[in-house]
């Protein structure tokens, strides 16, 4: 007999929503996470009455209202609209591309003016069909656009000449005509006023959770203790990494707590040059509109990812793809395994579609209780 029906392993927003839901339909979970607390990457801590995202910003965003529904039974939403800022050597831009950083670049009013610009940049370059990711961004606002604003971010952030990247991952990338600095263009966008960490909670309540608690030394040492497991962590350290490592990037913050109320008046700041290390500043009091006496700053420092390090994103190039797909062979020959989320599902994954990816995940396996 198994103490538990599931074990979740990972307390981010998958396995949380997992277990909540779990829960509710009457099965019997133990949660564990390797690290010390709950809420994986959307981990939010209190620094000086500052919730940082110690992890990494994450603002949430999405257009499907199943998911915006969801999330606000769990926390209050605050109305932030995410409107990050680009320097570029002594330039400062507003993102996403739009006429504001239109204007500036060239000095011109009009949408007009600046389609024309533009039209005429991705008509020099002679691109039609983009191949990589240098192309594409290139084929979609011509080569000002791409050498100021994307190129070195993009570099410092993958690690990778944008020539050696897929065009893809500069889709997510929005570009508009008119004057709005609104990064997203999903209808429904805020930050749980009282930090992450704490809608995870609410998420878990109910439900036996153990951190620091290692899945590889846990299933040792009871390799019976659940009927089925929901896996959150890397497929690829799953199998003990025998189909050779899936690569990733991680990241570095270096975050520093300021005597002064207002380090940069914005929420994130991109440096988008490629001789300045870090990608972005963050200062996240401005997530919450806080007005405390002090401020807390996260500078973000990509790396490849190496073992003992976090991983952040997936690098969904062809060989990791395929090396990816090699995997999910692997992963049917454990029909009780649930791989999911950001590192299971080796994905760019937002929040909004790891809980979607969760929620759907659960009504398929649900017909079967
Ligand atoms: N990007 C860029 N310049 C910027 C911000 C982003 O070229 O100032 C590109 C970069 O390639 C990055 C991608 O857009 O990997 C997605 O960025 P986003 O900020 O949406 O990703 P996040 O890191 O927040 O998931």
């Amino acid at each position: 007999m198994k103490k538990y029906d599931y074990l979740i392993v990972g307390a981010g927003p998958y396995g949380a929503v997992m277990a909540c839901e779990l829960k509710k339909a009457g099965k019997l979970c133990l949660v564990i996470d390797r690290r010390e607390h709950i809420a994986g990457n959307v981990f939010t801590e209190d620094i000086e009455g500052i919730q940082v995202h110690k992890y990494g910003a994450h603002i949430f965003h999405t257009a499907i209202k199943e998911v915006w529904d969801y999330v606000n039974q769990f926390a209050e939403f605050n109305h932030y609209i995410n409107a990050p800022l680009a320097v570029y050597q002594d330039e400062l831009y507003n993102l996403p591309f739009n006429m504001n950083t239109f204007s500036r670049l060239w000095n011109i009013k009009t949408p007009k003016e600046a389609k024309a610009i533009i039209a005429r940049q991705i008509e020099e370059s002679g691109i039609t069909e983009p191949q990589n990711l240098e192309e594409q961004a290139i084929f979609l606002g011509g080569r000002d656009i791409y050498e100021k604003l994307i190129k070195g971010y993009t570099e410092k952030q993958w690690g990778r000449k944008c020539t050696e990247l897929p065009a893809f991952i500069i889709k997510r990338l929005p570009f508009r005509f008119v004057y709005d600095n609104n990064y997203f263009s999903d209808p429904y966008q805020g930050i749980p006023m009282d930090g992450y960490t704490a809608m995870i909670e609410k998420m878990l309540a109910g439900v036996a959770v153990r951190t620091n608690t290692d899945y590889f030394d846990l299933i040792k040492e009871q390799p019976d203790i659940a009927a089925n497991i929901i896996y959150t962590g890397m497929i690829d350290e799953f199998f003990d990494y025998k189909l050779g490592h899936l690569a990733y990037r991680s990241v570095t913050f270096k975050n520093e707590v300021l005597d002064m109320d207002n380090y940069q008046g914005n929420a994130v700041i991109n440096y988008t040059e490629e001789n300045i290390p870090y990608t972005r500043i963050i200062e996240h009091k401005h997530f919450v509109f806080g007005k405390q006496e002090k401020t807390v700053i996260s500078k973000e420092y990509p790396s490849e990812w190496e073992v003992g390090m976090e991983p952040y994103y997936p690098v969904n190039d062809e060989k990791n793809s395929a090396r990816f797909k090699a995997y999910q062979e692997l992963a049917k020959e454990v029909p009780h395994v649930i791989f999911g989320g950001r590192l299971g599902n080796y994905r760019y994954y937002d929040m909004d579609k790891v809980i979607e990816a969760a929620l759907d995940k659960f009504s398929e396996i649900k017909k079967s209780f």
